[in-house]
């Protein structure tokens, strides 16, 4: 049963209006919303130049968000989470450390979508690799989400196998990978989610993939839901598929402390 999405995206990022995904989740029929936008931190140029171009600004405006938040939750009969999905870079841990503790979010959501300044989604990037970057690429990926959570700066690890809706990193993803990631999400506080991102596109799975997921099951992880939804019709839509598979996986998904 999805009584609580925790990862949805508004125009704070690269998502749809607030009020809107407010409203779909109302909907939806949840008992609790989280607008994680996308948020950077970090001293590196290409991030930031990065973070620029694609007028990323939570770092900024996330008090005004929190404004909105709270007006357009008012009177309504679902919650709303004020929270954040930032770009998890080892570099700049201690950094976002005091942003993290400074803007107080209900939670936070942390990702890796960049593993040596290019990001794990954009399939172009890795074509022209020959088999042995791409398993570095791979490599390095579960190295630094495996910091993530080490580092005990969120509470949930967004999307954890997202190297494999990429076509081109798609299979270098190893058991050796996933029984380290369960091993260090079985120690932390970090709890991974079971993702929606791209379940109805063409890649087709849910976050994490099946073999992953079962290796997690197997260390006693337990998992929340995120959507990932970007629009309205998105939500709705992803919600339902969403209730489906755990109905299907028999997982019960479990809440933050909130
Ligand atoms: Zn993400
Ligand atoms: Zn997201």
């Amino acid at each position: 049963m999805v009584r609580f999405d925790y990862h949805t995206h508004s125009n704070y990022s690269d998502g749809g209006f607030l009020f809107g995904m407010i409203e779909a989740a109302e909907r939806a029929g949840l008992e609790g919303v989280g607008i994680a936008d996308h948020c950077h931190i970090s001293d590196d140029e290409r991030l930031r130049a990065n973070r620029d171009s694609l007028g990323f600004s939570l770092d900024l405006t996330y008090e005004r968000r929190r404004r909105g938040i709270e007006q357009i939750a008012a009177g309504r009969d679902i919650r709303v989470f004020d929270a954040v999905e930032m770009d998890y870079l080892p570099a700049a841990e201690d950094q976002q450390a005091a942003f993290l503790d400074d803007a107080n979010f209900d939670y936070a959501v942390g990702s890796v979508h960049q593993v040596n300044g290019r990001n794990v989604q954009r399939d172009a990037a890795f074509r022209d690799d020959s088999e042995r970057e791409r398993e570095a690429v791979v490599d390095d990926y579960y190295d630094t989400l495996v910091q993530l959570v080490d580092s005990g700066l969120f509470d949930i690890a967004a999307h954890v196998d997202l190297v494999e809706r990429t076509p081109s990193l798609r299979g270098f993803s190893t058991q050796a990978h996933y029984d380290r990631l369960a091993a260090a999400l079985a120690e932390s506080d970090t709890v991974p989610e079971i993702n929606a991102g791209r379940a109805l596109g063409d890649y087709g799975e849910f976050h994490p993939a099946p073999d992953l997921l079962t290796t997690l099951r197997d260390h006693g992880v337990e998992f929340v839901v995120g959507s990932d939804a970007h629009s309205p019709e998105e939500l709705g839509r992803r919600v339902d598929a969403l209730e489906s598979h755990l109905d299907d996986l028999g997982v019960e998904p479990t809440t933050l402390d909130i």
